[in-house]
């Protein structure tokens, strides 16, 4: 078993829990927009002493800045698109090789494809990096969801709250990035977690899921 491939990830073994560390460092966060990923993202890496890699913060401080990539990056999350894989890999591919990412990192956001699975255990190998050590999902249901991002849209004023790229995001989550929690599972890899309730709690939960990998 513990050299068994798959297909998904170009031969990466699957990696069983004692034989890696007991500190989990390498990490994801999946979820819908509204189920609390990006303040879950923050608590979980200050909880490890790692550093978030939002690819959607990455894409705002770019659009914000007016820089090449940004400019490309607005023509779809204006519309909730995805940025084009080969665009959006390469900027993860860079993030990762900072020196603040050698200790970790909770990956927020990305991979959202099957395509960026693939990439991303590329890049971790080709970056010398060990495979990752867990991956959570946030689960929420859909009647909070949108409850949810209505309030957000109004606290944050972001560009793309529009009730169309809203829409589409939610739709692309469905159809695109929450069938690959099936893959992570089957790597062994997934906690999934509910993200209803109190932030404290729901950071408690993944905790405990993580552990219990
Ligand atoms: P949300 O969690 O609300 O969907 P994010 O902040 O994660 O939003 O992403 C905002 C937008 O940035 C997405 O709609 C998409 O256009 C782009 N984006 C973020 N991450 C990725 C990714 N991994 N691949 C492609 N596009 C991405």
């Amino acid at each position: 078993m513990g050299n068994e491939s798959h297909p998904l990830t170009g031969g990466v073994p699957r990696v069983k829990r004692h034989e890696r560390h007991v500190r989990p460092t390498r990490l994801l966060i999946m979820g819908p927009q509204g189920s609390g990923k990006g303040t879950q993202a923050k608590r979980i890496a200050a909880t490890f002493d790692i550093p978030t890699i939002s690819t959607g913060d990455i894409f705002r401080a770019n659009i914000k800045g007016g820089t090449e990539l940004g400019k490309i990056a607005k023509q779809y999350t204006d519309k909730g698109e995805l940025v084009p894989d080969e665009i959006t890999n390469a900027m993860v591919k860079d993030r990762l090789s900072a020196n603040d990412v050698t200790g970790g990192f909770l990956l927020d956001g990305y991979p959202r494809t099957a395509a960026q699975v693939e990439a991303l255990d590329h890049i971790l190998t080709e970056l010398g990096y060990h495979p990752l050590d867990g991956v959570i999902e946030l689960t929420a249901d859909r009647d909070e969801l949108m409850r949810r991002i209505a309030g957000r849209a109004v606290a944050e004023g972001r560009d793309d709250d529009t009730p169309a790229a809203i829409e589409r995001r939610l739709e692309l989550y469905e159809k695109s990035t929450a069938p690959l929690t099936k893959h992570f599972k089957e790597r062994g890899l997934l906690a999934q977690v509910d993200g209803m309730g109190e932030v404290e709690e729901v950071t408690d939960r993944i905790v405990a899921a993580l552990d219990a990998l």
